[in-house]
């Protein structure tokens, strides 16, 4: 063991400087700074180098963490990347942006009394130097291989599966029903959380190594899904989950009730440059208005935070439950609080109230009862607790189900689970359909980045084996 690690108990936990609440609500930076080089090096060297490191085994990609740390530690970064990348296509942006108190971090044995190792935070920093110094190099296959892959969907599963099928020699073709690449991490997840150049650099590099983008191509309108299996060896569906949950509620329809997904895509085209009509007009901008999140997952602490950066007069979250029971980060809660919103726990939404447009949310205060079959606490409604809570602009971010898939590509014989996500044999990502495999949201329902690249390196993988057993018996006939 070197003497550079172990010192978590002389060193305290420290996170990059984070700029500001009063700053950040006045644009979409990112929230956190850069880390020095000596403090990563610092950081890193808080490790104790476990002999069963528990960080790793419940990261989804099972990153070697202790031996980047080390290496990190020591001041041998290009090291450090090598082994960070063998593992993880988009290391900078897991870095950003998994939620590692629930993963890496929160299994961190220094947890207990000293806080864990800042481990997202020293992912990133490996990597965006490593782009810095030019480590990072677009693909060149040791040998061209004469299949095609096509993939659907340009969303992290879909980004990761290509760059593992490209480093094998395959030719990829990649189709998106988007202007442009990337999925929830262009559209979806704000620029304050992950910078659009982030992505988009990403893209360059699966350019550079030979990946085919074809955009603005929606499977099962401007191609079907029979024309794809034809025209590729093998395909991959990873199209994410869309389709908004709603809430049964008398004035749902009233002007100014939006979902989460079109208020936050809007912003996101928005700061991209793009036309947006929708902003324009006012629809969906904040701006001036009384904002009520209902949820309390991810996407809506992306809304809240959002609303706060457009101007909003408040932004209030709307939660069923408590604080301790949301499932979305506690450290984006920590921010939004920062950053002015205000969370209304135990609180549901009953109906919405106004004439031309919405002007209150009706709410109900809950008691939270007995656990039920999951563990969970049932919401119980307090009777007669009613309150109008101010609102001209309310947002829906109550989860997501897949899309009809199997009726969209126009395929009855691709077979769903009761959820709608896609049914694979998890040992092979195979779907019911022979050469058709899938991974990330569209399997498991809504997840996380991190899950969505494990998914498309393990497709590409079991897609590499169908190849080449196909390949087999003509190579022997030969
Ligand atoms: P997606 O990223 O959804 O990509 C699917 C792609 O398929 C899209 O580009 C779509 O246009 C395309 N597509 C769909 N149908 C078709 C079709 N018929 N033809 C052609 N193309 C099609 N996860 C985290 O880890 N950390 C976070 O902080 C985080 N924040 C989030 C915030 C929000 C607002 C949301 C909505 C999600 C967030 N997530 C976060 C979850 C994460 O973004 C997803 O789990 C992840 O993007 C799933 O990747 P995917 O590749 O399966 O799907
Ligand atoms: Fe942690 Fe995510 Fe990085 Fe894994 S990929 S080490 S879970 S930040
Ligand atoms: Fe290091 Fe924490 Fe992982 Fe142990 S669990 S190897 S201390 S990062």
């Amino acid at each position: 063991m070197t003497e550079r690690m172990l010192k978590f108990v002389a060193t305290p936990q420290a996170l990059p400087d984070k700029r500001p609440a009063a700053e950040r609500r006045r644009d979409f930076d990112e929230i956190y700074a850069d880390f020095a080089r000596d403090k990563a090096a610092e950081q890193a060297s808080r490790c104790s180098q476990c002999g069963v490191p528990f960080c790793q085994i419940h990261c989804p990609l099972h990153n070697n963490i202790p031996d980047w740390l080390k290496l990190t530690a020591e001041g041998r970064l290009e090291e450090a990347y090598e082994l960070s990348s063998a593992t993880n296509n988009f290391p900078e942006i897991c870095g950003r942006i998994c939620p590692q108190d629930r993963l890496c971090e929160g299994n961190c044995v220094i947890e207990k009394g000293f806080e864990s190792v800042t481990i997202g935070s020293v992912e990133r920093y490996i990597t965006d130097t490593a782009w810095d110094e030019g480590w990072v190099k677009p693909i060149a296959p040791r040998r061209e291989r004469p299949e095609s892959v096509g993939i659907v969907g340009a969303g992290p599963a879909g980004l990761a599966a290509a760059e593992q099928l490209r480093r094998k020699g395959y030719q990829v073709t990649v189709y998106d029903r988007y202007d442009r690449v990337g999925g929830l991490l262009i559209y979806g997840i704000p620029n304050f959380k992950l910078e659009k150049e982030i992505v988009q650099r990403r893209e360059a590099l699966l350019r550079q190594s030979k990946v085919t983008f074809v955009l603005n191509c929606e499977v099962g309108r401007d191609v079907s899904l029979a024309e794809l299996r034809a025209r590729h060896g093998a395909l991959l569906i990873a199209t994410g989950v869309y389709k908004a949950r709603d809430i049964a509620a008398p004035g749902v329809g009233l002007p100014g009730i939006v979902a989460a997904l079109d208020f936050l895509t809007t912003s996101n085209r928005q700061g991209l440059g793009d036309e947006v009509p929708d902003f324009d007009s006012g629809a969906l901008d904040a701006k001036g208005k009384h904002v009520v999140v209902l949820g309390g997952g991810d996407t809506a602490m992306d809304c809240v935070r959002t609303a706060v950066r457009q101007g909003a007069k408040s932004v209030k979250c709307l939660y069923r439950r408590d604080r301790a029971n949301m499932p979305g980060s506690q450290r984006e809660v920590k921010h939004a609080e920062e950053e002015g919103v205000e969370f209304v726990w135990l609180t549901a939404p009953q109906s919405f109230l106004g004439k031309e447009a919405v002007s209150h949310v009706r709410s109900v205060r809950i008691h939270l009862g007995m656990p039920d079959a999951t563990g969970r606490q049932t919401p119980q409604e307090i009777p007669n607790s009613h309150v109008n809570v101010e609102a001209d602009l309310v947002l829906k971010a109550l989860g997501f189900d897949p899309e009809d898939l199997p009726a969209a590509f126009d395929a009855a014989d691709l077979a769903v689970t009761g959820w709608g996500t896609l049914k694979i044999d998890w040992r092979s990502m195979a779907t019911s359909l022979d050469g058709v495999f899938a991974a990330g949201d569209i399997v498991r329902g809504a997840s996380l980045v991190v899950w969505a690249v494990r998914d498309g390196r393990d497709a590409a993988e079991r897609i590499h084996g169908y190849l080449s057993a196909k390949a087999r018996p003509a190579a022997a006939a030969a």
